[in-house]
């Protein structure tokens, strides 16, 4: 079985070759592959601002600098795991439903091999057609949602598919458990008293930011595990969740965030949940000049790799120990 691996600057100088993300080979293999980084440049569904097409283009561009080891929870990632990037998905701008079906039917090949994908946005209703996919082969999950805002709104101008629908459209779908799913960090001014009371009659359960400050992170991270459980979960991270300060480059910017540091804990704070996909959206480089945003973007990819690798390594552990 070949073992993908990024190229080691020994052998080509990071400034160097064709950008990937982590410099990982560019292969649509998905064959004996525990994970695949995809591209899924869709940006018309977005309310406000654009641009988010270029988001995996900005975030593979400086994906170059990570190195394999993960020191905080201490684990080689290519040590235990083999991946690539996969590239990116045809999408057809202006045609949300053509766009929709293509997404499925590609995401379709890597899912039923056992891959799981890891995909970087892309506006924020691309997740659907990514949930779809999972619970064709994985049935309904969990979500963990990051964002500033909860995307369960009902039609935009009466069309039900927009970056501000997609979890909706999921629970309407049955491909979600919403016992079992979270959404995390709402925040910034909305349209009425009752803004979230959608998304509780749902069946998510909603943490504010101005929740998240009076209990603090450990207690914000121990109500996400025990909201999902053992279930199979989907992590859906739109970047707004963090302050703009962090992350500028997004479409629909809220101030009073998440730091960096933060969302990197909290994310390593999840490790052995039963992690089934994962995905990052509204990276927006027009509005990010100095990179910031897809730096923070590719750590958190970074991050979610991670992730998978510790559940790999632990799988391992325990099957040696049965033998
Ligand atoms: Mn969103
Ligand atoms: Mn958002």
């Amino acid at each position: 079985m070949k073992l993908y691996k990024p190229i080691a600057p020994q052998e080509l100088p990071k400034f160097s070759g064709i950008k990937t993300y982590m410099r990982l080979p560019h292969s649509q293999e998905t064959q004996g592959i525990d994970f695949a980084i995809i591209g899924i440049p869709w940006d018309g569904a977005t309310s406000y601002r654009t641009g988010q097409r270029m988001g995996p283009d900005a975030i593979r561009k400086v994906s170059v600098t990570l190195r394999p080891y993960n020191l905080a929870l201490d684990v080689d990632i290519f040590e235990h795991c083999t991946g690539v990037d996969y590239g990116d998905l045809t999408v057809i701008a202006g045609y949300i439903e053509d766009t929709y079906a293509r997404i499925e039917s590609q995401l379709s090949v890597l899912v039923e091999a056992g891959v799981i994908p890891v995909v970087m946005g892309g506006d924020h209703s691309i997740t659907l057609p990514e949930l779809r996919v999972i619970a064709k082969t994985h049935g309904p999950v969990a979500l963990v949602h990051f964002d500033s805002h909860t995307d369960t709104n009902d039609q935009y101008f009466g069309k039900p598919y927009y970056h501000g629908s997609p979890f909706r459209r999921a629970v309407e779908e049955n491909i979600l458990l919403p016992e079992n799913s979270i959404q995390v960090g709402m925040r910034g001014s909305v349209y009425s008293k009752n803004a979230y009371d959608d998304s509780i009659a749902l069946g998510f359960k909603v943490i504010t930011m101005a929740a998240i400050r009076e209990m603090g992170l450990p207690k914000l991270i121990e109500s996400i595990r025990q909201r999902v459980g053992y279930a199979k979960v989907f992590v859906s991270f739109d970047i707004d969740v963090v302050d703009p300060a962090f992350a500028p480059g997004t479409g629909t910017p809220e101030v009073g965030g998440f730091r960096s540091s933060e969302v990197i804990d909290l994310i390593r704070g999840l490790k052995g949940l039963n992690f089934v996909g994962f995905d990052l959206v509204e990276v927006l480089p027009d509005y990010d000049p100095s990179e910031i945003t897809a730096i923070l973007a590719a750590n958190i990819l970074y991050e979610f790799l991670s992730l998978i690798v510790i559940n790999k390594k632990l799988q391992a552990e325990t099957l040696e120990a049965k033998t």
